[in-house]
């Protein structure tokens, strides 16, 4: 026996046991922080970056790219493909594939900095898996279209 004796180790216990009970029904009555993921899903920070995406541009219904090919050349990875073709009449390229690889990339952001149209940006897209490497290479038009459901008028209007 301690030098607590018996009553002493009984009161000590009770007291702990009281201690717990206090810690677990303040945390009852808190708010709860658990996302209950993939049910839920989680506000993310603006400050997060995702892979890149093409910049919806609301006056133009389309992209601002101008497939001047800047975000390519100044990608260390080689992630991204981007070709356009110039339509009669036309004075700009349009875009007709951006592509990226994103099983290369390493989010390093060269290619948001190297486009001084702002046309693309990262993503706030964090939900990702899949099953082969191939699920991971984006048509980042197609994806633009995806979520604005309008077609796509690269050049339309862009400057
Ligand atoms: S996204 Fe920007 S840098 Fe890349 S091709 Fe388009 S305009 Fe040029
Ligand atoms: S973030 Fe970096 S690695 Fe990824 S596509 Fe852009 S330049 Fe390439």
């Amino acid at each position: 026996m301690s030098k607590r004796g018996y009553f002493g180790e009984l009161w000590f216990g009770a007291k702990s046991l009281l201690i717990g009970l206090k810690v677990t029904i303040v945390e009852m009555f808190k708010p709860i922080v658990t996302v209950q993921y993939p049910r839920e899903e989680c506000d993310i920070t603006p400050n997060y970056r995702g892979h890149i995406e093409l910049v919806f541009n609301s006056e133009t219904g389309g992209s601002n790219c101008i497939v001047c090919g800047l975000c390519a050349r100044a990608c260390p990875s080689d992630c991204i493909i981007v070709e356009g073709e110039k339509k009669e009449g036309e004075k700009r390229k349009t875009l007709t594939r951006f592509s990226l690889d994103f099983t290369k990339c390493s989010l390093c952001g060269s290619c948001v900095e190297a486009c001084n149209k702002s046309a693309i940006d990262y993503s706030q897209d964090y939900n990702i898996a899949g099953f082969s490497r191939e699920e991971f290479h984006y048509d980042l038009i197609e994806r633009l279209n995806r979520r604005h459901i309008q077609p796509f008028a690269a050049a339309a209007g862009g400057n």
